[in-house]
């Protein structure tokens, strides 16, 4: 089924204003969002929401915008704050949290996202720009929720993303010149703190790498993406985190190009690995991510980035995903170089990818 096009939000003004602007513009959707996951929970929801108290003094007390922001979208949505700041919390949705005492994940979503990432900067690149390549694995029910939303918040760099529900942010990229593409894992160590989806709004809220890195490894983290952060100035950087540890690997280690999937790959973390039961489902696609890197070592450009996300090697587990508890809903091309995102929702091999420019 083709998709042609997806709702674009722009919001500006304070950290308060740009969340409500959102949160209006985001309404059905939002309140949907919180229908069907209090539903998902039942009895459940009353529970995890005393249990994210400790995720809220962790982020209020460290991420004082991105709190302010979200107080903001849950007024313009019409939504309790508890209720919109628990659907941010992974870590307690996934029950991934153990020793929280709970008798059961009573209806825990499934561990179903996935996602595939080609990073390539110079010298892996075709004219020298830095190149990412996102496809992005969820229930297909959240292809109805994307948003591209442009976040222009007083005093800190311009943001264009692609969210759930208007705010939760995917990937994204922002004037500085950075862009936060990644991926979900399964640690063993999670805990209660910031929780990693809303890192990744503070992180594009960073002007250089180094203050991006500080903001992926904040102590206080609950838990981590695969966050890779990569800059117009040629620099990428994956971090496989978790919420205690973390691997750095930057691209100029790798001849300019980086791959990543769904399961730890540095020695030292895989002893955080939650997800053995899933990891051949993540190793066929970061098989074919590290085969592009190296066959099109000095290559990557727009085409070979966007075959990449069309790939169907190793299907039903490939690249671009059809079946199972995911599937790709959108996949992103970034000339981070040049400022410009293409976007396609559903799956790439349907769809046309469509530009967006960032001013
Ligand atoms: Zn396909």
């Amino acid at each position: 089924m083709p998709f042609t096009s997806i709702p674009i939000i722009a919001a500006r003004g304070t950290a308060y204003e740009v969340g409500y602007q959102i949160g209006v513009a985001a309404l059905p959707l939002l309140r949907a969002m919180r229908a069907e996951t209090r539903a998902e929970y039942g009895a459940g929801w009353e529970t995890l929401l005393r249990q994210s108290a400790p995720f809220q003094n962790a982020t209020r007390q460290q991420l004082p915008r991105v709190f302010t922001e979200m107080r903001g979208v849950a007024d313009g949505a019409q939504i309790p704050f508890d209720d919109f700041f628990l659907m941010s919390v992974e870590e307690l949705l996934y029950a991934e949290v153990k020793d929280n005492g709970l008798d059961a994940p009573y209806g825990a979503r499934e561990k179903s996202k996935g996602c595939s990432d080609l990073a390539a900067a110079s010298p892996a690149t075709r004219d020298g720009h830095v190149w990412l390549a996102h496809n992005n694995d969820l229930d297909a029910r959240a292809r109805e929720q994307l948003t591209l939303t442009r976040f222009c918040v007083t005093d800190e760099p311009e943001i264009l993303a692609v969210t759930v529900g208007g705010w939760f942010i995917s990937i994204g990229m922002n004037n500085a010149g950075l862009a936060l593409t990644g991926n979900q894992l399964n640690a063993n160590d999670s805990r209660a703190g910031i929780p990693r989806l809303l890192a990744v709004r503070d992180i594009l809220a960073q002007r250089t790498v180094d203050a991006a890195l500080n903001a992926a490894l904040r102590p206080e983290r609950a838990s981590s993406y695969n966050n890779i952060i990569s800059s117009r100035d040629g620099r990428i950087v994956n971090v496989e985190g978790s919420a205690t540890a973390a691997a750095l690997t930057w691209s100029h280690e790798r001849g300019g190009a980086l791959a990543h999937t769904n399961h730890y790959l540095a020695p030292d973390m895989e002893r955080f690995e939650a997800d053995e039961p899933h990891l051949a489902m993540s190793a066929t696609r970061c098989a074919r991510a590290l085969d592009y890197a190296r066959k099109y070592h000095g290559e990557i450009d727009f085409e070979i980035c966007a075959r990449f996300t069309r790939d169907h090697v190793y299907a039903p587990w490939s690249v671009c995903k059809h079946a199972g508890q995911s599937v790709t809903v959108f996949s992103a091309l970034i000339d981070l170089t040049a400022a410009k995102l293409w976007l396609a929702v559903g799956n790439p091999c349907q769809n046309e990818f469509v530009a967006h420019e960032l001013n």
